[in-house]
């Protein structure tokens, strides 16, 4: 059976998807996304933008073309075309990021600096904050006040929508959140205004990630 693309008739979807297909594959081939792991996602433009795309869940990342992304409300998640193509359960965390901030991308990748302070730095029962002080690389972050910041890390429920909860609940109600957040022994999601500047952030994070990790006093 052919797959009927899950992106049909949304106007920017084409493009869109081409760029999901595109990031996955930078992402992957840095060790990023090893395997079928992590999601990408992006709103569609103008009229459109209750929708978002997102990579395929179970799919190799580095392999992924346009047709392997699903259509999904941004702010639930659920799929417009229930088909043969499915959004992984991390779709949630999207969702909840969607509701609660002004993004209009979304990344959630495995790199191994910003897993090992997550691992590091959980409580796993409960939400915990990394502070991040003094790098400049802050800068690169879009934050209000560019000194510092504080990077929550949620504890890895195994029921995945408990974590999108708990994100909601965060950013919901908080005045200053970063554009990015931890998920103890798993990995990051970051977000922006589109996808360039949500890895553009990404990049920054694993770089600071990476500093902390190796010891910088
Ligand atoms: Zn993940």
């Amino acid at each position: 059976m052919t797959a009927v693309p899950a992106t049909r008739h949304r106007p920017g979807s084409d493009a869109q998807a081409a760029e999901l297909a595109r990031f996955s594959r930078l992402f992957y081939e840095r060790g990023w996304m090893p395997g079928t792991s992590g999601n990408l996602s992006v709103r569609l433009p103008g009229e459109a933008a209750d929708t978002a795309l997102i990579t395929a869940s179970g799919r190799d990342k580095g392999d992924l073309t346009p047709r392997d992304m699903v259509a999904v409300h941004a702010d639930t998640g659920e799929a417009l075309h229930p088909g043969a193509l499915r959004a992984s359960a991390e779709t949630s965390i999207h969702a909840a990021v969607y509701r609660t901030t002004q993004a209009r991308a979304v990344i959630h990748v495995h790199s191994p600096y910003a897993t090992v302070m997550a691992c590091r730095t959980a409580d796993r029962e409960r939400l915990s904050t990394l502070e991040l002080t003094r790098f400049e690389l802050l800068k690169g972050l879009g934050l209000d006040a560019q000194e510092r910041t504080a990077v929550p890390v949620f504890p890895n429920w195994p029921h995945v929508p408990r974590i999108a909860d708990e994100v909601a609940d965060h950013l919901g109600g908080a005045d200053r959140c970063p554009p990015g957040l931890l998920i103890a022994d798993h990995g990051i999601t970051v977000w922006g205004s589109d996808l360039a500047q949500a890895r553009n952030r990404l990049e920054c994070f694993e770089a600071i990630f990476q500093l902390l990790a190796i010891g910088v006093d």
